[in-house]
């Protein structure tokens, strides 16, 4: 079986105290792989090899960290058929999914970073005949990187490309349930020729590594992608050292269908959306509300297809919904359909764990309830959606706002002006109209409310990951 080591200076190191934690496949319940059960001696040492490789990282001409980088995606697309498979071992998710999705936007993160720092721009402020103002932009040292499990090496590289592309060096601790495609990205970094100490990734449990990072005296900026009780931990371990922080956490999206859509894209989209990756996206819509007038139809259409999904074997190409990550968090999802039946939900279809080995759930939708119900409130993140009607605007509005998350919402009009109008009214950092998942690198990503603090993506990270000094020379 695979023993994982940290990666650290460049190399691979076992844990300090010599313990291993279990990293059980979700498709087949068994362990598959062991990983450092990681404390704050080898968070201590990746911070002290990433402090140690800043002098050196940070004066490294833009021109050649992007060619790092650029190699870095280049390998990783070479090897994508590999970890397209380590990634659905390690997730539970389908290799079409994987193929289609986790692994070629990682390639797509390493090279959009890497080309982004050659058209970054500065600002200069001409004070009248009096001063010179110019913003400096530059690294701040090590960058802590903490990312969940649903799309591991994706939002991984999603944190790494713009760190280190930046001058930064990091230390990323990915999530204890999904490390393998972390430690092969450790791998192909060293083939790549990123040096020693740029990239340090260190395995273990979030409460122990994770919390070491986020409270580490020489770690001025954190990155976190998880869970929004999580986040708040993160938080209150960042604030007394006022290190710069970005938070993108949990969500609970709606998608709002209003009659005049095109109800075939709504129905194909929203499958998608309430069942990719089992639900396990943090954008996916879970709460689907949909206009009196087509909620029969819609439902109808949206049950029958849901039907068809393929549930198995997620190594397999032709399935669809593969295994949960884990045995927890299966029972979690099927605590919240038994929530939904005491607070009187119908399961319209599915609800049910799947008679095999490993984590799997059914698609399930429930209808019946109201938005004060806690199924309509907490984030469940499976294969679990809601489906309820609204009689006009303002009340599908209300419907969506009525959590305290706001990651991304979708609506489905083709009513120009309702749709600028509803985007414009919806609590979300994100806002899709007539699709889902469409994503640029460049536009801003992050949450509102309890999804999230800050912006990452394109820019907004290249800022994140630098701090901007104003210099002023008199005239
Ligand atoms: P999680 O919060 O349990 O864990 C995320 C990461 O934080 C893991 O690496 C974990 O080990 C670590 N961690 C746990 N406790 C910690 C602590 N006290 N200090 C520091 N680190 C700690 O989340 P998860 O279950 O891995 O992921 C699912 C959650 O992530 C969902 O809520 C989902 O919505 C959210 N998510 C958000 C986004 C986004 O972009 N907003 C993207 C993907 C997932």
């Amino acid at each position: 079986m695979q023993r994982l080591a940290n990666f650290i200076g460049g190399a691979f190191v076992p844990p300090a105290s010599g313990s291993y934690l279990e990293d059980v496949g979700p498709a087949t319940g068994e362990v598959i792989a062991e990983i450092p059960d990681s404390d704050a001696r080898d968070v201590d040492a990746a911070v002290a090899a990433a402090r140690a490789a800043f002098p050196v990282w940070s004066r490294t001409p833009t021109e050649q960290r992007s060619r790092l980088l650029l190699r870095l995606a280049d390998l990783i697309e070479q090897n994508l058929e590999e970890l397209v498979q380590m990634e659905s071992r390690d997730n539970g998710k389908s290799v079409s999914l994987a193929r289609r999705l986790d692994i070629p936007r990682a390639v797509l993160n390493f090279r959009f970073f890497a080309t982004a720092i050659l058209h970054q721009a500065s600002e200069a402020h001409v004070t009248d005949a009096t001063a010179l103002n110019y913003t400096l932009r530059q690294p701040l040292g090590v960058a802590g990187l903490i990312s969940p499990w649903n799309l591991p090496l994706y939002l991984l590289s999603w944190k790494i490309a713009p760190a280190i592309a930046s001058g930064n060096t990091c230390v990323a601790k990915p999530s204890e349930l999904t490390p393998l495609t972390a430690n092969r990205l450790a791998e192909l970094s060293l083939e790549a020729g990123i040096p020693a100490g740029v990239i340090n990734i260190v395995h273990g449990l979030g409460g122990k590594a994770g919390a070491a990072l986020t409270k580490h005296p020489n770690v001025p900026l954190i990155s976190f992608t998880g869970g929004t009780v999580t986040g708040a931990s993160v938080a209150a371990n960042a604030a007394p050292l006022f290190k710069k922080l970005s938070l993108e956490l949990g969500g609970k999206n709606p998608n709002l269908i209003f009659a005049d859509a095109d109800l075939d894209d709504a129905v194909a989209t929203s499958l998608r959306s309430s069942f990719w990756n089992q639900g396990e996206i943090c954008l996916c819509g879970s709460r689907i509300f949909v206009e009196r007038s087509a909620y029969d139809a819609f439902l109808e259409r949206f049950i029958a297809a849901t039907k068809q999904l393929r549930i198995g074997d997620p190594s397999e190409e032709t399935t669809d919904i593969g295994a949960l990550v884990s045995e927890a968090h299966m029972q979690k999802v099927l605590g919240y359909i038994e929530l939904a039946k005491e607070e009187g939900g119908t399961v319209a279809t599915g609800g049910n764990r799947v008679d095999r080995p490993g984590f799997f759930v059914e698609p399930t939708i429930i209808t019946g309830l109201g938005c004060d119900r806690r199924v309509l409130q907490e984030e469940i993140f499976g294969p679990v959606v809601t489906v309820t009607p609204f009689d006009s605007e303002d009340e599908a509005i209300a419907f969506a706002n009525s959590t305290r998350y706001g990651l991304s919402a979708t609506v489905w009009t083709r009513d120009l002006q309702r749709a600028h109008r509803v985007a414009a009214a919806l609590d979300s950092g994100t806002i899709w109209i007539n699709t889902w998942l469409l994503r640029d690198l460049r536009v801003p990503f992050g949450g509102m409310k309890e999804s999230g603090v800050g912006r990452e993506g394109g820019m907004h990270s290249l800022e994140f990951f630098t701090e901007a000094k104003n210099v002023c020379v008199k005239l």
